[in-house]
């Protein structure tokens, strides 16, 4: 049987590591045992979607265990656009944001390209703006923040402890924020990467061939125990829910993969519940971390800039 991977025990590492760093980092720089320096996360929430409130609870209270300051800004389901973009670049411009997150999706009147481009490159916690999303593309690039989900898989990968170089990868799913960005991890890993998606052809056989298997698709249990070969790693990204009579609620929460039989046949697995979703956040978490940390020593070189030369005979600029 697989091995099981836990992101919950992986992620809470992940937070508690932060929570100490912050700690770590008061104590170098103020020398102090106070939090002076406290990384801090403003979420934008636009509407009341259920499973988006859900989301964001999930990130406010993942930051509060990781020592970083959570705002969470809500706004009515018809804010037009522009007052949103207004929004985006007071908090673009306010030194005490440091990462700064646009729950998705947004309503439909908004341009969500638009949106998630117009947050500065230094805030962009989310790995979504165009430089961050741009340099992840590259073969070498270098993005200020990489995208939270495809990163917490790339972290639950490695758990298997198996060296990724020259590895079939197969992605089913090619959204902008998971199965492309987690295409281009596995590829800069040096995997041999296969991207599936609703029109790929022979999915089972294709599916067949990878040593690493991350399923982006949005279907309970799509993903069947005789698509897998034995000993793959199976990372299940998918959040679905099943009717179930024996729950309380009537539903169950269930991945994109047949998790009870792929389990027999996997040599690791993610669970959902438990798998990629605590991952997300925590990688959250690091990403807020870095931005503060980052925007604390622009500012500290800023205040400590020398001013310019003045030269007598000023060289005319052309
Ligand atoms: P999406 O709907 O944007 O993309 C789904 C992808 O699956 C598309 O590229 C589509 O072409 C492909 N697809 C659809 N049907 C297919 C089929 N029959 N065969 C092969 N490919 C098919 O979804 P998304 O935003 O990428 O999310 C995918 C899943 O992951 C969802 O269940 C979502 O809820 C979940 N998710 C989880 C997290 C997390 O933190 N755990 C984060 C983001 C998304």
């Amino acid at each position: 049987d697989a091995v099981v991977i836990s992101g919950t025990k992986l992620a809470k590492a992940i937070r508690t590591d932060i929570a100490e760093k912050v700690v770590d980092y008061n104590k170098k720089h103020f020398n102090s045992e106070q939090l002076r320096f406290k990384p801090s996360l403003t979420i934008i929430q636009v509407g009341n979607r259920p499973d988006s409130s859900a989301y964001v609870r999930a990130k406010l209270k993942a930051a509060e265990s990781s020592n970083i300051v959570s705002n969470l800004l809500k706004f009515e389901a018809d804010i037009n656009e522009e007052t949103l973009l207004e929004e985006i670049d007071r908090l673009n411009k306010d030194p005490k944001v440091n990462g700064l997150l646009i729950q998705l999706p947004l309503p439909k009147h908004i341009n969500e390209t638009l949106v998630t481009n117009s947050v500065a490159t230094e805030k962009d916690v989310d790995g979504f703006d165009r430089y961050n999303v741009g340099e992840l593309s590259k073969r070498g690039g270098n993005p200020m923040f990489k995208p939270c989900t495809p990163n917490g898989c790339m972290e639950l990968i490695k758990q298997s402890g198996i060296s990724l170089r020259g590895k079939r990868a197969v992605v089913i799913g090619r959204s902008d924020i998971v199965g492309t960005p987690v295409a281009a991890m596995l590829r800069n890993e040096d995997c041999t990467v296969t991207v599936c998606h609703r029109h790929t052809q022979d999915l089972p056989v294709i599916v067949l061939e990878a040593d690493i298997v991350v399923a982006a698709v949005g279907m309970a249990e799509y993903v069947k125990a005789d698509w897998i070969k034995p000993g793959a790693i199976v990372i299940d990204v998918g959040i679905n829910y099943k009717q179930d009579s024996t729950a309380k609620s009537g539903r169950k929460l269930v991945g994109d993969v047949d998790y009870e039989e792929v389990a027999k046949k996997a040599g690791f697995i993610t669970p959902v519940p438990g798998g990629v979703g605590p991952m997300t956040v925590a990688m959250l978490c690091s990403n807020v971390y870095d931005s503060a940390v980052l925007q604390a020593k622009k500012a500290h070189e800023h205040a400590f800039k020398p001013l310019p030369l003045e030269l007598k005979d000023p060289v005319p600029s052309d």
